[in-house]
């Protein structure tokens, strides 16, 4: 069954309206495939953690992670809304700072910053650094050191804490490729050796334990687990950590089954966890930070599709292919996700057949839906895919050489661009032919 949320309706004509515009009219103005953003909805996700933070008493950054989609628009509203933006490459940092992002909130992450990329990001004098491994610290310290710049960082270290979710997505244990760990003795020197270099100032710890969790327990274990390493870190070290930092993976609803905690029953137990356990210990209370990526923009995103060719093969399955697939959505392939989906354009008939949704990349994986039941489909129908905000144009290649999607927000009755679809002279824009080819070919 598809879930209307946020804006998402079902207007007169028995179409779905998102943000109070008519898919239909959206695929006639824009074309497919369409990613289709409900603004308020982004924004509604922003206020629920602000707000839950401001009514804990905590100093907090709520950073959204702008891996999960990143492109100029989208750093603005994060801007507006008064929060912080983590980054991971040169091109995302980029891309915040053509937005106008306020440097002093952007925090850099990954596990292999490239000299270049530390370089750019002193030099916009970003806010903080979240170091990653004994390979970057001196590397970080002697950049900074050159510019007679000092910078400010927290150490990602892995509590482990195993978060409930797909093993490929999951970071906290102590096998990974992030982070210091914090049984086996690393994230103590780390500390240890940070504390030594003169143009790091340590804010404190970074923890994220994995994604799409739907359950507390997990939060408040690493919360225990960073307070007891604080504690030890300040009698032992005499280093005092001013922010704790938990990360994101903040779970949302793709399909029935999936059961989020509201936002602020999160906080709620961030926040109560930081509190007992630090203050238990008699140490200051920090500040807190999180990173929410998914649960910002997962829900808000929709991708509208044309249905194309139909292959029933009888007694076996019926394939309803769409003119998109793994080039603007990964995650079925990658990750075995689930979605719904809806026919926009007749939304309220009742379903008739049970299909399995295509892409039209040449790779049998590149399945977006097994076993949906829709009206019967015709060619020409457009299927609606709903909760792709997060991670599918992130994640959009050009897999033969499919032009990636343009992407709207709409609000209110009104649909803006903020990425145009890709152009043929896109696709083979950095392509070159060279001179002895050209004359070859003659
Ligand atoms: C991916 C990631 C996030 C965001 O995760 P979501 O599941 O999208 O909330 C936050 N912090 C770090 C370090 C990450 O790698």
């Amino acid at each position: 069954m598809y879930y209307l949320h946020g804006t998402s309706q079902i207007n007169d004509q028995g179409r779905l309206e998102i943000g109070g515009v008519d898919t239909k009219k959206l695929t006639e103005e824009f074309g497919t495939p369409l990613f289709v953003y409900d603004e308020a909805l982004i924004r509604q996700r922003c206020r629920e953690y602000v707000d839950a933070f401001r009514a804990s008493g905590f100093q907090f950054q709520v950073a959204y992670a702008s891996k999960a989609f990143c492109v100029k628009a989208m750093c603005r509203i994060v801007a507006e809304e008064g929060m912080s933006l983590d980054v991971v490459s040169d091109g995302e940092l980029y891309t915040a700072l053509e937005a106008g992002f306020p440097a002093e909130r952007i925090h850099f992450h990954g596990n292999n910053k490239t000299p270049e990329e530390i370089e750019m990001a002193i030099d916009a004098k970003i806010g903080c650094f979240v170091v990653d491994n004994f390979s970057e610290l001196p590397v970080l310290n002697s950049i900074a050191a050159e510019k007679r710049q000092n910078v400010n960082v927290l150490l990602r270290i892995t509590p482990g804490v195993e978060a409930h979710t797909h093993e490929f997505i999951s970071t906290g244990q102590t096998d990974s490729k992030f982070g210091f760990d914090l049984g086996n003795g690393s994230a103590y020197k780390a500390v240890e050796e940070a504390s030594k270099l003169s143009s790091l100032t340590i804010l404190g710890v970074h923890s994220h334990i994995g994604s799409q969790i739907f359950e507390v327990e997990g939060f408040r274990m690493a919360a225990e687990r960073v307070a007891d390493f604080a504690v030890q870190v300040r009698s032992e070290l005499q280093v005092t950590f001013k922010v704790i930092n938990l990360g994101g993976g903040f779970g949302i609803r793709y399909v029935e089954g999936h059961t989020p905690l509201p936002v602020a029953v999160y906080v709620k137990a961030i926040t109560d966890a930081v509190r007992e356990n630090f203050s238990s210990n008699d140490y200051p209370l920090p500040a807190i930070w999180v990173e929410p990526g998914r649960s910002i923009v997962g829900d808000a995103g929709t991708t509208l599709y044309t249905v194309g060719t139909t292959k029933d093969i009888p007694g076996v399955r019926k394939y309803v292919a769409v003119d998109g697939g793994m080039t603007d959505n990964p995650r079925p392939a990658l990750y075995d996700s689930e979605y719904e989906a809806v026919l926009a354009n007749r939304a309220t008939e009742p379903a008739e057949e049970v299909v399995s949704i295509a892409g039209k990349c040449c790779e049998s994986g590149d399945m977006l839906i097994w076993d949906l039941s829709l009206p019967k489909v015709e060619n020409g129908d457009i299927l609606a895919v709903s909760c792709t905000g997060a991670y599918n144009y992130a994640m959009a290649s050009n897999y033969n050489r499919i032009r990636r999607p343009a992407v709207v927000f709409v609000k209110d009755g009104h649909a803006d661009l903020i990425v145009k679809r890709e152009s043929y002279k896109d696709i083979i824009g950095n392509d070159v032919i060279p001179e002895r080819m050209k004359q070859a070919n003659q």
